[in-house]
Formats: C-alpha cells, sequence, structure tokens
C-alpha cells in the first residue's frame, strides 16, 4: 500500500534560527503507514496552498499558547509564550482545510485550539486561574502514562475511530477551548467539563484532540487507532 505524504507544522525555537517538531510525530505516522514530511514555517499564503496541493493530509502538531488577540482578548499574565508567524500559518491551513473535504486534517494540543480558534471559537487562556478544573491537566507522570479519562460523544468519528466511549488519555496543557466554533463539535470532554476533542461533522475527518497520541501510540490501542484512521483517510481520500 502506497505511503499518503502527510505534511506537518512545526514551531521555531527562541533565537529563530531552527524548525522545532517533536520526532515522535514521525515515527507515530511512520507506524500507522505515512510519509510524514515538515512544512517550514511561512505566512505566505499563496506557498501554502501550493503545499495543499501536494499533500494528502495535515497534522497540527503541539506547542506554544496562540495569540490571544486571534480570538478577540487581550493577553492574560498566565497566558504562556507566543508565536505569531506559526499562528500566521496554521489560522489560515485549518481555514483552507475545512473546506477541503478531500484533505483530512488531525490535529493535536495546540493544534485543536488552532482549529477552534481558526473557525471563529475561542480560549481558555490557562486553565488553573479561569477554571473552577478539578483535573491536572498538566500531568507530573511520563507523557507515555494516562493521565485522565475523556467522554466521547456517541455517534462522532472519534467514537467511531476508538470503537469506544470513554477511555484514558495523556494531558499536558494549561489552554484548552473555550466557546467551540459553530461549526465545531465537542467530541470528548474530561469529568471536569474541560473540551478535549472536537471534530467538523460536515467534513470526513478533520478532528482536534487535546492530548497527545504521539506520546502513547506504542502502548495505547486508541492511539494508534487515531494515527491508523488518519492515514486511511488521508490514502483513500476522493
Ligand atoms: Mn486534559
Amino acid at each position: 500500500m502506497s505511503r499518503p505524504l502527510i505534511g506537518l507544522a512545526t514551531g521555531l525555537n527562541k533565537e529563530e534560527t531552527y524548525l522545532t517538531i517533536n520526532n515522535c510525530y514521525m515515527r507515530s505516522l511512520e507506524a500507522a503507514g505515512a510519509m510524514p514530511v515538515v512544512l517550514p514555517l511561512t505566512d505566505d499564503e499563496s506557498l501554502l496552498a501550493d503545499y495543499l496541493a501536494r499533500v494528502d493530509g495535515l497534522l497540527l502538531t503541539g506547542g506554544g499558547d496562540l495569540d490571544p488577540a486571534s480570538y478577540g482578548e487581550q493577553t492574560l499574565p498566565a497566558c504562556g509564550t507566543i508565536d505569531t508567524l506559526r499562528d500566521a500559518m496554521e489560522l489560515p491551513l485549518a481555514r483552507m482545510a475545512a473546506k477541503r473535504p478531500d484533505l483530512p486534517m488531525l490535529a493535536i494540543c495546540r493544534g485543536a485550539q488552532v482549529l477552534n480558534v481558526a473557525l471563529g471559537g475561542s480560549l481558555y487562556q490557562d486553565l488553573p486561574s479561569q477554571t473552577e478544573a478539578r483535573i491536572a491537566h498538566r500531568q507530573k507522570q511520563p507523557d507515555r502514562f494516562p493521565a485522565h479519562p475523556v467522554a466521547v460523544t456517541p455517534g462522532s468519528l472519534l467514537a467511531k475511530i476508538a470503537g469506544a466511549e470513554a477511555f484514558a488519555v495523556n494531558s499536558l496543557h494549561h489552554q484548552a477551548v473555550r466557546e467551540p466554533a459553530p461549526a465545531l463539535h465537542v467530541c470528548a470532554a474530561s469529568p471536569d467539563g474541560v473540551i478535549e476533542a472536537v471534530e467538523l461533522p460536515e467534513h470526513p475527518f478533520y478532528l482536534g484532540v487535546q492530548w497527545h497520541p504521539e506520546r502513547m501510540w506504542q502502548n495505547d490501542d486508541i492511539s494508534m487507532k487515531i494515527f491508523r484512521a488518519f492515514v486511511d483517510a488521508c490514502r483513500n481520500r476522493t
């Protein structure tokens, strides 16, 4: 079976000299049968359109915080590091992919937040200081171990992929979806009410998860199912 080409968004180090991306995204996509390719950081939208014409799918990776200005807020003291250039690449990519039912999108952690903001939703800038969330969403145990359960929306794409309506996930975030974008459906939440996954029902595969399946796939069946389903959707896109 041929390997679909999957473009991954990257970050930039503080000195703006190196692209940064965790190798585990490559390993998980390779294990699921894909050929991952890194998309260099750019805010040139015509170049982004050219990338989209070549790849079979997109993966938005984890990273720092979005600029709260992108959802109409001032930056609170507890907001983390912002990468404006990354926002300028990923927000348009998320909007372009939403209009392309033939282009599967898997967005992880920051990526899930990007989907939500790109389509008009908002974020909590810092869960501990803005919510009553009772769970440590920044786990202290190694990231291959689960930290909390999620309840999955019956009938959702995520429920179909997982074949389960409850399972445990790791948790390495201090932000989360606040107001879901009008077009997005919430497809998973943690017991303290934090939104843990969103999807675009009008699209065959446009999924954002707040946890990190790329850190768990080697010993977690559902993480691997997510990557396999994504790569299969990229291979079989019409
Ligand atoms: Mn969490």
